[in-house]
């Protein structure tokens, strides 16, 4: 059995290394030229469900790298106003020592060095699909715009949200906007720029909820390494000998860093907010933020504008379960989400290791192609647009909040209800348990 991958993305490459594990010939193909190309955004969170995926899939060596070049992962969960006061701060307890069944914090960039270690042989890149065909033999093909063509018994779309595969397979499954746009950008985490924020921040990962339906995430990455790749005084001991050894260090990303998302409505932002450049999208926060806390205002003016870049928030629409075939698609190509639960990535990585059971089954002769590709599909649809309808709940332009009067009316009693909350303990405990339980804890292993 052979498998063609489109996309060398979070879900392709953990799904070929799955298939390379477990002896499953496979083909990556990439549209960016290199391994360090195309890279939007700078963290991903991975919780518990995306930490078993890429246990399931990747070797033992690999996956302790994947665990080594994680930033500390954030303890409390926090939400502040726009002048930073505390309205709710929830403590997810001492961050698990378990390696897999935890939540995790990662650059993109290192876990995509990750991802693509060991698949020299199997990643091509500079090759961009453009359509697939089927031979006599019920095979399917893979066509490139450069003209080559590659052949196999199973096609697997992981081109994210603008997939070409899903275009031509399921041209009915559209996208449409959230009616909300991100602006991201990041700053060196320093002793100066550390005193910005409240401690509980510096451990967390933290909202800031604004008047006019503003938003901004606040992400502090601290690595185990310094910038020369040597690990801090104190932390990292055991793991100094696998990153060394390890050759994706010379690509990543490895200085601490601050990294923040500012969010807010699209019809409240200039209209051409998403051809803006780094420095204008720069100067755009800083003037809707120029009545936050000044320490707030400090970080956006401490930002370099060129890390700077735009986000059209968008979201798949859910479509009922399509007659199986030897195409399928997995991570963005199928289920795009708002970033409102951050579990898109997570989601990749599930699809990706409930792919590679099923196709072991097949390898096993246990079950034909088709049986475990409809039975992957079946529960991919199942979670994967429930996160959709989930995160599309939790970010939308529609929602009254970014709207002025009535807006200003809601993040009042939200605030006065967040705050209540804050002041019982127990409710909090709850809080905590259930998002540990939306995101993964303790479901089945892979
Ligand atoms: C700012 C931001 C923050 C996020 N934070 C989180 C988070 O904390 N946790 C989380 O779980 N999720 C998060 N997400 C979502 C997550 O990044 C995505 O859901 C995830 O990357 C999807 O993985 P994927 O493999 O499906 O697609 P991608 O990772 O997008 O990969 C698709 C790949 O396909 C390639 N490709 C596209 N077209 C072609 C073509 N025609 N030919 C060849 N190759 C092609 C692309 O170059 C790319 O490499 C975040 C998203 C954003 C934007």
């Amino acid at each position: 059995m052979k498998v063609i991958v489109i996309g060398a993305g979070t879900g392709g490459l953990c799904l070929a290394q799955g298939l390379k594990r477990s002896g499953i010939e496979v083909a990556v193909y990439e549209r960016d030229r290199t391994r360090s190309d195309g890279l939007q955004g700078y963290r991903v969170g991975i919780d518990p469900d995306g930490s078993r995926a890429l246990h399931a899939c990747l070797p033992k060596e690999l996956y302790d790298t994947f665990v080594a070049t994680c930033a500390r992962a954030p303890r409390y969960g926090n939400i502040y106003t726009e002048r930073l006061k505390e309205v709710l701060s929830v403590d997810s307890g001492p961050v698990s020592a378990d390696p897999v069944d935890s939540e995790k914090s990662v650059s993109r960039m290192t876990m995509r060095q990750v991802l693509l270690t060991g698949l020299e042989d199997e990643v091509r890149f500079g090759k961009v699909f453009a359509r697939y065909s089927h031979g006599a033999d019920g095979r399917v093909t893979a066509h490139f715009e450069d003209g080559t063509t590659d052949t196999a018994d199973l096609l697997v779309a992981a081109d994210g949200s603008n997939s070409r595969v899903r275009r031509q397979y399921l041209p009915h499954a559209g996208l449409e906007d959230s009616g909300l746009v991100g602006v991201t950008g990041k700053l060196p985490l320093t002793g100066e720029t550390r005193t910005l924020l409240p401690p509980k921040a510096i451990e967390g990962v933290s909202m800031i909820f604004a008047p006019g339906g503003y938003s901004c995430i606040l992400h502090v990455m601290e690595f185990k390494w310094d910038q020369r790749g040597e690990l801090k005084n104190g932390i990292g001991g055991d793991d100094a000998e696998l990153l060394a050894a390890w050759p994706g260090l010379t690509f990543d990303n490895t200085r601490d860093y601050i990294m923040w998302g500012f969010a807010g409505a699209r019809r409240n932002l200039p209209s051409e907010v998403l051809s803006m450049s780094g420095p204008q999208l720069h100067r755009m926060v800083r003037e809707l933020t120029g009545r936050w806390h000044p320490n707030l205002r400090e970080l956006v003016a401490k930002t370099d504008p060129t890390t700077c870049f735009p986000l059209n928030i968008r979201t798949s629409v859910p479509i009922p379960q399509w007659d199986t075939t030897n195409v399928t698609l997995l991570g963005d190509a199928i289920h795009t989400m708002t970033p409102g639960r951050g579990v898109g990535a997570n989601t990749a990585l599930r699809d990706a290791a409930i792919l590679r059971r099923e196709l072991v089954a097949v390898r096993d002769g246990e079950k034909p192609l088709l049986a475990a590709v409809r039975a992957y599909e079946t529960r991919m649809i199942d979670y994967g647009f429930d996160a959709v309808v989930k995160s599309r709940r939790q970010m939308s332009g529609d929602d009254p909040l970014h709207r002025p009067v009535i807006g200003r009316i809601m993040l009042a009693g939200m605030r006065t209800a967040m705050r209540a909350v804050n002041h019982l303990p127990p409710l909090k405990r709850r809080m905590a348990k259930a998002q540990a339980s939306y995101r993964g804890a303790g479901r089945d292993d892979f």
